[in-house]
């Protein structure tokens, strides 16, 4: 396994946080989940070791793929497998339990933690977006950094003006491999330069959260996160173990997540859909070229090579990880704020995604606070948007149709399921055009 940082960015890592050295002793460690209860009641997984973790998520073919295993285990001893995109243990575990609780694998107490962070269980009208206190629309003001971004940039721009206010050291993202760069790698970036530079989609799983271990002790941090990296980083929080850890998370932006796909996905589409080679790619954009959605390639000879949408979508859509199509979080429903894109249609013909903007959900009270704060600040410009602009997104389809669909099939069989503490029903949602109001 290579060990190596570059330019910020984190292949496999040495702990920055650990345990006493008195306490690393098998035996000596306060087993969590041993001896202690907490909010999370049943949730509170009984794996008393990585084995453990091991058994009932990871060979049972529920692991996200979230990194955060990796990056909360306090004795450092778990690194990521990039080829077979799995934890594996590197070194001794200390049986302390803190990996299988914050695990959102294969229990995910949603309505518990939804009322822990954000006071209280969601409104029937909230069904389908979670709780949220405003559905807006927005894009960052610097234009350079709203067109290099996936939607509108709202992300980087919040996470730049965190950084810049000083109310956050260092953010949590995905970035992408320098050597092979149509891999995806976590990143703790620690300047605004490293945030925009890691801009963007990328429709490829990244353990990004596995980049906790970079963090310092004391480091101030945001996180990005998809909706399942945000569950591990809410149930962690809610386990009261690694609260160090925990309490420097200052934000957590989520971000919409229709379905997700290996490293092994963007390899064959570049295989299938042009004549590129990988050892050619110099860089990849999930979403550059003609419609904003197509996937570009830039090659050594300075070629740049395009593969249409029509083809990287109608390819992901038999190639999505199998964990992903039991997942009905489409807007990262535990996040501060979550962040998506918007699509104009509906009646008047198909589904378009409107570039350079933001549809975006704030959840939580701090989540607000910042929204206000970078709006007065002048980095982000903000709108309202109505609801039913959400539900003509794809992820909504997947998720909320999809994914519960697969869930209820797979549990009548008996095969390992992801348990969410809550029944998920589906009914008709007849798309309904929405007006959106886009001059600011
Ligand atoms: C796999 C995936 C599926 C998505 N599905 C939908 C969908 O169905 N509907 C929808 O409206 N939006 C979806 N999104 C979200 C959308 O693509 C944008 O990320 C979101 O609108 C934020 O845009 P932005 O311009 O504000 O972000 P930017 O300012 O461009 O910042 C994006 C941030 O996301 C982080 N990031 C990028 N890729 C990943 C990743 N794979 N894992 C973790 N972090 C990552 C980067 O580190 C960066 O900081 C999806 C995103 C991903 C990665
Ligand atoms: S967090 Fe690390 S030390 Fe603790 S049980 Fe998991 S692998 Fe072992
Ligand atoms: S914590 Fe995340 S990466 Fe680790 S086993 Fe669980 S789902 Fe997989
Ligand atoms: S679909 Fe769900 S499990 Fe898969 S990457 Fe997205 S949020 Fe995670």
């Amino acid at each position: 396994m290579e060990n190596r940082v570059e330019g910020g960015q984190v292949v496999s890592l040495a702990p920055t946080f650990s345990l006493a050295a008195g306490q690393r002793a098998r035996g000596q460690f306060s087993s969590p989940a041993r001896e202690k209860t907490n909010a999370l009641g049943k949730f509170h997984m009984r794996t008393e070791d990585f084995q453990g973790l091991e058994e009932q998520v990871v060979q049972k073919g529920l692991c996200t793929a979230c990194g955060l295993c990796v990056g909360a285990c306090p004795s450092g001893c778990l690194e990521w497998d990039m080829e077979q995109e799995e934890p594996y243990l590197s070194g001794e575990c200390l049986a302390c339990g803190i990996c299988g609780l914050a695990c959102p694998g294969a229990l995910i107490p949603l309505p518990l933690l939804e009322k822990k962070f954000f006071g209280r269980a969601r409104a029937q009208e909230e069904e389908y977006l979670g709780v949220y206190t405003a559905l807006l629309r927005g894009h960052a003001k610097d234009e350079s950094l709203r067109r290099a971004s996936a939607s509108g940039g709202m992300t980087s721009a919040l996470l730049i003006y965190a950084m810049e206010q000083g109310l956050i050291d260092a953010a949590v993202l995905a970035g992408m491999d320098q050597q092979r760069p149509w891999r995806t790698l976590p990143l703790l970036a620690r300047t605004p330069d490293e945030i925009r530079k890691a801009a963007g989609s990328k429709y490829q799983l990244c353990p990004s959260l596995a980049g906790l271990k970079q963090a310092k002790p004391g480091e101030k941090l945001a996180v990005v996160g998809l909706p399942c990296q945000v569950h591990g980083l809410r149930k962690l929080a809610a386990s009261g173990e690694a609260e160090g850890l925990s309490n420097n998370i200052v934000f957590i932006l989520g971000l919409f997540c229709g379905a997700n796909t290996s490293y092994r996905v963007t390899e064959h589409v570049i295989g299938e859909f042009s004549d590129v080679r990988l050892e050619d790619i110099t860089k990849l954009v999930y979403r550059g070229g003609r419609d904003s959605q197509d996937i570009k390639l830039l090659c050594t000879d300075g070629s740049v090579t395009t593969i249409s949408n029509l083809d990287r979508v109608s390819n992901y859509l038999w190639l999505i990880r199998d964990r992903c199509r039991m997942c009905p979080d489409w807007t990262a429903e535990l996040a501060d704020i979550s962040l998506g894109d918007i699509f104009a249609g509906g009646q008047e013909g198909p589904w378009k995604k409107i570039p350079h903007w933001n549809g975006f959900i704030v959840r939580s009270q701090k989540g607000g606070e910042l929204v206000e704060h970078a709006r007065q600040a002048g980095a982000i410009a903000v709108g309202p948007l109505e609801e039913a602009a959400f539900y003509g997104n794809i992820g909504f389809e997947s998720k909320k149709h999809g994914a519960v669909y697969n869930l209820q099939q797979r549990s009548r069989h008996g095969w390992p399921t992801p348990d969410f503490g809550c029944q998920f029903n589906w009914r008709h949602r007849k798309r309904a055009p929405f007006r959106i109001d886009l001059t600011e």
